[in-house]
């Protein structure tokens, strides 16, 4: 149990939160870091390589780079406690400042000046087979992240919101072609991007649609066991093609016939099952994986309209249906916006709370990398300083 009273305290330990800990560690301030109870280290913990953290010019494992963010700032005197944050609460003030307790998920309770919320975002996920497992390894739900490894690799982007066309459009430099797959028969996202992504040339977009499973080259899962919450449609024109006994159909309005072994390598065939098809886009995934035996070969699609069946080959599968940041916790005593997100005032981690500052994904929607957290947990520890001193 923890009686001491920390003048400052850190939750979350992610890139914003171990970024605040070494600052106000340096400083003096001695910080309590909790760390989360079930992923302290944050998002990076599941991830393979990063590449994209100045420092590490060969790249660096995301548990290892969070490893090593710990034991900088357990260097500077700040500690630890593995517990999940449940609440926070204001108290009556203190020598004209506001006190908070926070209750943690082993009930205790921790009384402090200062707070640094740092608790991220989760993806959302899409809950079907071969998703879990292929995480890190074609499947990723980060383009900016991970792009890269897809060079003239077919690669779909599942959601229908600006976030996904954005990623989509991005990958278009990368991938051999971009297929987006939307359960619904129209997106969310704004009408310019879905105009700019019709025009490109390497994307595809698929609606009234589901992905029901990845499936790699080891045995593939089930799709009895889909549970996909997602859904997709098809563009006439740009559509894949659906391989028949025969003849090659193009999904969406227009549909139209192609010859059988005429599609081309930006656009893959979807086929359905049993009925063979050629397979496009093989190839070993040139980087995510440090075990490259295993890797994402394709999706299995179902559309919603018809319910017909059919599959994809791929070699990445990034989902963009969403972030929610963990916030909840927090909701009574910090304003946040309507997706959950935690306001700040200009340029600043200054929160609508007096003495709580927030930093990392769970006030970011835009930027949501490691070296933008940690930049902002810099400035919240800078923050809580001034404000503290
Ligand atoms: C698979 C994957 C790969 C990625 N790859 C890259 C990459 O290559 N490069 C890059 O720059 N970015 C990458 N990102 C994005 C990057 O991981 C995030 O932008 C970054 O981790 C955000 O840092 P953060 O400190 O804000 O939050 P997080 O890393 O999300 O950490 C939040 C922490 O808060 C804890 N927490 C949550 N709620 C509570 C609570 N109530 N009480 C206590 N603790 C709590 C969590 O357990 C966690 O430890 C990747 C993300 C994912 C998911």
């Amino acid at each position: 149990m923890f009686h001491v009273k920390h003048r400052v305290i850190i939750i979350g330990s992610g890139p914003a939160g171990y970024t605040a800990a070494i600052y106000l560690g340096r400083a003096g301030f001695n910080p309590l870091v909790i760390t989360g109870a079930l992923a302290p280290g944050g998002q990076l913990v599941n991830t393979t390589e990063v590449e994209n953290f100045p420092g590490f010019p060969e790249g660096i494992l995301g548990p290892e780079l969070m490893d090593r963010m710990r034991e900088q700032a357990e260097r500077f005197g700040a500690e630890f406690l593995p517990a999940d944050v449940e609440s926070v609460e204001a108290l009556p003030q203190h020598d004209g400042h506001p006190q908070y307790r926070l209750t943690t998920s082993d009930d205790e309770t921790l009384e402090t000046s200062a707070v640094i919320v740092a608790t991220g975002s989760n993806v959302r996920k899409l809950g079907v087979p071969g998703e879990e497992e292929l995480s890190g390894h074609g499947v990723s739900y980060c383009a900016t992240c991970d792009g890269f490894f897809f060079k003239d690799k077919p690669i779909v982007v599942v959601g229908g919101g600006d976030s996904a066309f954005e990623e989509a459009l991005f990958l278009t430099r990368f991938g051999s072609s971009v297929t987006l797959i939307h359960r619904r028969d129209s997106f969310r996202a704004s009408q310019i991007m879905v105009e700019r992504a019709k025009a490109d040339p390497k994307l595809t977009l698929v609606t009234n649609t589901v992905v029901t499973a990845i499936t790699s080259d080891e045995p593939s899962p089930t799709v009895a066991d889909a549970t996909s919450s997602v859904n997709s449609d098809a563009q006439s024109g740009k559509a894949p093609a659906i391989k028949t006994a025969g003849v090659s159909l193009n999904i969406g309005s227009g549909i139209g016939l192609t010859k059988p072994g005429t599609e081309t390598a930006d656009k893959p065939a979807i086929k359905l099952p049993g009925l063979g098809g050629n397979a496009l886009g093989g190839g070993l995934l040139s980087g995510l994986s440090k075990q490259p035996q295993k890797h994402v070969t394709g999706v299995t699609l179902r559309n919603t309209v018809t319910g017909e069946e059919s599959t994809l080959d791929c070699n990445a599968v990034f989902v963009a249906i969403g972030h929610t940041p963990a916030t909840d916790f927090v909701a009574d005593v910090v304003e946040r916006d309507a997706d959950g997100y935690i306001t700040v005032k200009g340029g600043s981690t200054v929160t609508s709370a007096p003495g709580i500052f927030a930093a990392g994904d769970c006030v970011d929607r835009t930027y949501r990398q490691a070296i933008s957290a940690a930049g902002m947990g810099c400035r919240a520890a800078l923050d809580a300083q001034s404000y503290l001193e």
